[in-house]
């Protein structure tokens, strides 16, 4: 097996307190080891046992890589046109999906797979090093399951969002596409996917209804998350705390009931950032999240109408100046809440035995990702040890 040193690390975040200073588990002059892919040592840069392989970083900043819950990736087209009406004053509606909806059906395999690729190499270059996507652009059941094929290439994580809108052809007939979601669309999907998701909403997906497609997804072994209170709150929180849902995403409406409702439960709390500034919505404040108790994660939501960034350090940087997170925590969001959110604890720190995920900063401290915003400071990013992304 090959062994890797990656030293004179200038700071580096393990997010594991037993390895380095208060909750960022943070240590000045370290190296760690990578053996098989997963982190087998971390100490002072002085100490670096022997490696096959050493790469120094020049005492450069190493985070965790970045863990992308809410992530859009499959579609075909852009809405820029649209983007400008909104900055120009037209308010922005969830029916701007059924554009992109028209353009994903028409487009061929190869286009989607490339439009994702890209998407997925800008990710990287963020520093993401795993990240979540859904269908949801195609809405037809040959579609549906063809985005989440696609989308399989790319991530484990693969989302079906068959609920996201109710597609112009059943405008009127909204519990027929219900029945069609929860049923063949389900079973076409289903295969493809590892979670069930639904737009809960103003203009989306009712409490009853979301609710039936949760419960649908569940019972065909999909594990639920839901977008939720974007719009407006219609019960979305309860609903998501109700069915153990891993992530309530959104969340630009909160009132103190959700609060309590999530801090009491194991539903991590998504902020989307990039959301509500690109419809230049009032952002919500996770403050009262923090203070319950409630795990908090920040995603990238990328998606061509409402948040077309691939950016974590934007959203980072927005989370801190407009949201009441602490450099600190946007960072553990952005990391170990996106993995939560994923439920998985093998990603999102690096503890000994996680996978070897992290991007190196051109900086010399983690607090540049809000200090410095629109700055590209990723120098590179690594999975499981491997180079995706060199500067
Ligand atoms: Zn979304």
């Amino acid at each position: 097996m090959t062994t890797i040193a990656v030293t004179d690390i200038g700071s580096l975040v393990t997010n594991d307190r037993s390895l380095g200073d208060g909750e960022l588990g943070l240590r000045l002059g370290a190296a760690l080891i990578i053996e098989d892919g997963k982190v087998a040592w971390v100490g002072d840069a002085t100490q670096v046992p022997d490696a096959d392989r050493r790469i120094s970083v020049q005492g450069r900043t190493v985070i965790p890589g970045f863990v992308d819950s809410h992530a859009h990736l499959v579609f075909a087209g852009d809405r820029a046109d649209e983007f400008e009406a909104r900055i120009n004053g037209v308010e922005y509606s969830a029916g701007g999906i059924r554009t992109t909806v028209a353009a994903t059906r028409d487009s061929s395999d190869d286009e989607l797979r490339s439009n994702t690729a890209r998407l997925v190499a800008e990710m990287h270059a963020s520093g993401i090093t795993t990240f979540e996507s859904k269908s949801g652009y195609a809405l037809d059941v040959e579609n549906e399951s063809r985005s989440l094929r696609i989308a399989q290439q790319f991530t484990r994580e693969t989302t079906f969002l068959g609920a996201h809108v109710v597609p112009s052809e059943y405008s009127g007939r909204e519990d027929e596409y219900v029945s069609l979601v929860t049923g063949e669309m389900l079973r076409a999907a289903a295969p493809h996917a590892k979670w069930i998701d639904v737009f809960c909403d103003r203009g989306a997906f009712d409490v009853d209804q979301a609710r039936a497609v949760l419960e649908a997804g569940i019972e065909a072994g999909l594990a639920p998350r839901i977008h939720a209170n974007q719009l407006t709150d219609i019960g979305a929180v309860a609903l998501a705390v109700e069915l153990d849902c891993a992530s309530a995403d959104h969340l630009t409406h909160l009132t103190k009931a959700d609060i309590e409702a999530l801090s009491g439960s194991r539903t991590v709390a998504t902020f989307l950032p990039g959301a509500e500034f690109s419809t230049r919505s009032a952002y919500p404040n996770a403050k009262a999240l923090f203070e319950a108790g409630a795990t908090v994660a920040i995603a990238t939501d990328c998606n061509p109408g409402s948040s077309y960034t691939t950016s974590m350090p934007f959203c980072i940087a927005v989370a801190v100046r407009e949201m009441g997170f602490s450099p600190e925590r946007a960072l553990m969001a952005a990391t170990r809440g996106g993995a939560a959110a994923l439920r998985r604890t093998d990603i999102g720190g690096l503890s000994l035995g996680m996978r070897a995920d992290f991007a190196v900063l051109n900086a010399p401290s983690y607090i540049h990702l809000s200090y410095r915003p629109g700055v590209d400071l990723v120098d590179s990013t690594w999975v499981a040890g491997q180079n995706v992304y060199q500067r």
